[in-house]
């Protein structure tokens, strides 16, 4: 890292005059681990969050089944010690509730709630060329000013509903799967809908089924799905995994995707198709992402081996659904595994040979309306309680359009990435001075907390940096920026996933403004590892690319 030139002893005493010298928007897991560093260096410093408590994700995201499909132990922060021998994770892939709690108690251990300030949703944040300052302003008509803003916004916040006609005269329930009734809601015996069959309605989908009259699963496109193999961490387990840990995060910073999985190194072509399957047989059975990270890598390089690998997983759908015809719906003909984000399930596939289960094809009979008692399709008419929309997220720059971002000049941050982000180490933005994102568009796809502990170590000292040195404003040059962005769409050309129709590359069809089928270049493919070692590489060169007053 490049070198500071002078002690700082007071740095609460910089920029007095404004409201804040940071202010971090988001409480989720990137904005908690953010302003642990700002208060251990006694920075003036808070974060806004438009929700009524801590958690981002997990506080949104409490639909029947909400789990992440990271091993727990790597979705720890690896910041403390004393936490991680702390911490016990009840499953290996945790449950929304319990992950609201880790969150709310390590927020709790490092007293960092007096920081933190909710119900405050960012409507403006304008940047004045004059003072190097950015103001914002919340819905509730305050306002504040702070030298620099870090936005911790996540990438899957903006939740996305279709536009049918007749959605305001349905007179059940019905709300987006991320926007799931804090208080539980009773689904014994309900008529229940579920559009979409992303991550989300996967998970959710075999849980609503134990207990619903009906469950009516509207299928746009199939999705790929492999098996979780969840089970419970006993207390010898943890006491095994407390002494990895080290291990554990070293692994997930070798890999490209920050998980414990690392590719099968040998070459798909190498090794007999009996040897392939050998493989596969055994990581369909293991827990987690390891049937996708752990595969040969031309599975993502290369069309006929992923045929190959895809083939294989549509058999184990059909072992799993008794009708051979309903199976055939379930496996997806449009795209092979592993080039949209493969969700994890668990009894996903079972769930289609219960008698109160069906599903429907919205491709061939689209939903044409929503009813006071249900809903249309081009075919019949559907009878409901409860309609859930699984129907996905504006990912990435979703949450930054929600805010009206103006930079230097007056420009709007949504038009200048009305046709996709631009960015410079999707960290920084040309023409947005003093702007830092965590995990924004253009970092590289990660494990959230990985990805996102990246992000602050990279931030804080940046910060640090320009507090030593005096500066007051950094701007992004816009050759660097411009070089970037090519990088990162060049890293799209040797990967199937450019051809996917997912939040990968900016395929929603629910968003307004945005050109459905138009590729958005919003991740970074390169991998953790080279993407860590780029942004250690430009703090090395005194942060090559920016420009300090
Ligand atoms: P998603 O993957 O974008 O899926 C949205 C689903 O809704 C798709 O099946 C889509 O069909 C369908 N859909 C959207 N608009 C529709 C319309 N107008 N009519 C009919 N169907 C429509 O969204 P998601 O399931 O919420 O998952 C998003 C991401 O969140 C995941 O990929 C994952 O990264 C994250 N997530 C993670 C977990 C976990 O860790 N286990 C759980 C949930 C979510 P098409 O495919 O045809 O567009």
């Amino acid at each position: 890292m490049a070198e500071q030139t002078t002690e700082i002893n007071h740095i609460d005493a910089i920029d007095a005059h404004l409201d804040y010298q940071v202010v971090v928007v988001g409480a989720g897991v990137s904005g908690i681990y953010q302003i642990k560093r700002l208060a251990d260096l006694g920075v003036r410093a808070t974060v806004l969050d438009a929700n009524a408590d801590l958690g981002g994700t997990w506080y949104n995201n409490r639909y029947p089944g909400a789990r992440f499909d990271s091993e727990s132990y790597t979705y720890s922060y690896s910041f403390s010690k004393e936490l991680l021998d702390e911490w016990h994770w009840s499953e290996q892939f945790s449950p929304q509730p319990e992950t609201l709690r880790y969150l709310n108690y390590v927020s709790d251990k490092f007293a960092l709630r007096q920081y933190m300030q909710f119900g405050c949703r960012v409507e403006s944040m304008v940047f004045d060329d004059d003072t190097n300052a950015w103001t914002l302003r919340l819905h509730d008509g305050r306002q504040m000013t702070t030298r620099f803003v870090i936005t911790g916004v996540g990438v899957l916040s903006t939740p996305t509903v279709p536009k049918f006609e007749g959605m305001a005269s349905f007179e059940g329930l019905s709300f987006h799967a991320s926007d799931w009734p804090h208080e539980p809601i009773d689904l014994t015996g309900k008529r229940v809908a579920v559009i979409g069959t992303g991550a989300t309605a996967i998970q959710l989908i075999p849980e609503v089924a134990k207990v619903a009259g009906q469950l009516t699963v509207f299928q746009r496109r199939a999705n790929w799905a492999a098996p979780l193999n969840n089970a419970p961490i006993s207390e010898s387990e943890m006491a095994a995994i407390r002494e990895r840990y080290d291990e554990i995060f070293a692994a997930c910073a070798r890999s490209p995707g920050g998980f414990e999985h690392e590719p099968d190194r040998r070459g798909f072509y190498d090794v007999s198709p009996e040897q392939r399957r050998e493989l596969w047989d055994k990581l369909y059975d293991e827990p987690g992402f390891g049937i996708w990270l752990q595969n040969f890598t031309e599975i993502f390089l290369d069309a006929t081996a992923n045929a190959e690998f895809s083939n294989y997983i549509a058999d184990r759908i059909r072992q799993r659904v008794n009708d051979p015809e309903l199976a055939d719906r379930l496996i997806p003909k449009d795209h092979g595994f592993g080039i949209q984000r493969v969700p994890l399930e668990t009894g996903y596939f079972e769930t289609y040979n219960r008698a109160n289960v069906e599903l429907v094809d919205s491709a061939k009979t689209p939903l044409v309306r929503i009813t006071p008692t249900g809903l249309e399709t081009s075919a019949a008419v559907f009878e409901f309680d409860v309609i859930v929309y699984a129907t996905g997220f504006d990912a990435f720059t979703g949450a930054f359009d929600q805010i009206d971002i103006q930079g230097t000049g007056g420009a709007r941050l949504r038009d200048k990435w009305a046709a996709g982000p631009e960015t410079y180490l999707g960290a920084t933005i040309c023409g947005f001075p003093n702007l830092l994102m965590l995990v924004g568009p253009q970092t590289a796809a990660s494990n959230f907390p990985r990805g996102a502990e990246l992000s602050v170590d990279w931030a804080t000292p940046f910060l640090e940096y320009m507090w030593a040195h005096g500066h007051q404003r950094f701007d992004i040059d816009e050759a660097a920026e411009a070089e970037w962005v090519e990088h990162v769409k060049h890293m799209y050309q040797g990967v199937l996933l450019r051809t996917a129709k997912s939040w990968f590359t900016g395929y929603n069809s629910n968003i307004a403004g945005h050109e459905y089928g138009k590729m958005r270049y919003n991740i970074y493919n390169g991998g953790g590892p080279r993407y860590a070692r780029m942004l250690r590489q430009v703090a090395d060169n005194d942060y090559e690319g920016f420009h300090f007053q």
